[in-house]
């Protein structure tokens, strides 16, 4: 069997693997971003929340002003001598009063949304820009992402060319024993030797072991700890 020519295979196979899972790990990150979701959601929420302002705005607006028009009724009627009973004259002067009163709470209210409408309209501002920046580095990582997985297709096809004729060369029953060593072994069924130890699970090899995996073609020499093929290359 034509150990180096396995071994070849397995570093193949591995890099082949470790692209894949780049490419899931970059297609996990596309996508909106945490930060991205957080800017966004609060300058919706200000903005609806300034939407609400200038609404309570313009109803005590318009409640002053209707007020304003009642109370220059009733005082037209005051003073057109029309009303002479005491009685009635003494409570369209209290509800005069009380129309006026109700004005001043309207306007009063009509300034306070005002007020806090320009401090939530300040707000906006400095978190659209905040989402502006936020957005821009997302399309900025996005744009690397795309490139990053472009290169990695392409490095993912050149492996793939590659790997076409050591399988074919190196026949049926060796990549027979390969894909079912690497089936129970986690994708791994070649390991190389390291100062006297298995590459793969690291544990020490005896020196008859290790002198045996320096053949380049021949009968197997596994690993007595994991079952790997061992290659001292
Ligand atoms: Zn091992």
């Amino acid at each position: 069997m034509d150990i180096a020519r396995l071994y070849e295979l397995q570093k193949i196979d591995t890099n082949m693997l470790k692209v894949r899972r780049r490419v899931a790990q970059l297609r996990r990150q596309q996508g909106e971003s945490d930060d991205l979701k957080t800017a966004r959601s609060a300058a919706a929420a200000t903005q609806t929340e300034q939407e609400h302002l200038r609404a309570a705005e313009l109803d005590a607006e318009l409640l002053s002003e209707q007020l304003a028009e009642r109370i220059h009724d009733a005082e037209q009627r005051l003073m057109s001598g029309t009303v002479r009973n005491p009685k009635e004259l003494e409570s369209l002067q209290a509800s005069i009063e009380a129309l006026k009163r109700q004005r001043t709470q309207a306007e009063e209210a009509a300034l306070s949304a005002f007020q806090r409408g320009e401090e939530v309209t300040a707000r906006l501002a400095r978190e659209q820009a905040a989402l502006s920046d936020v957005e821009a580095t997302w399309q900025a990582g996005q744009a690397d992402f795309a490139q990053e997985e472009n290169k990695l297709k392409r490095i993912y096809a050149q492996l793939k060319q590659q790997r076409q004729p050591i399988v074919e060369r190196l026949g049926t029953p060796a990549m027979e024993l390969y894909d079912q060593l690497g089936a129970r072994k986690a994708g791994v069924a070649v390991a190389t030797v390291k100062n006297g130890t298995c590459g793969a699970c690291n544990v020490s090899l005896p020196t008859g072991v290790v002198s045996s995996a320096r053949i380049e073609e021949g009968v197997p020499v596994y690993c007595p700890s994991c079952g790997r093929i061992l290659y001292d290359g």
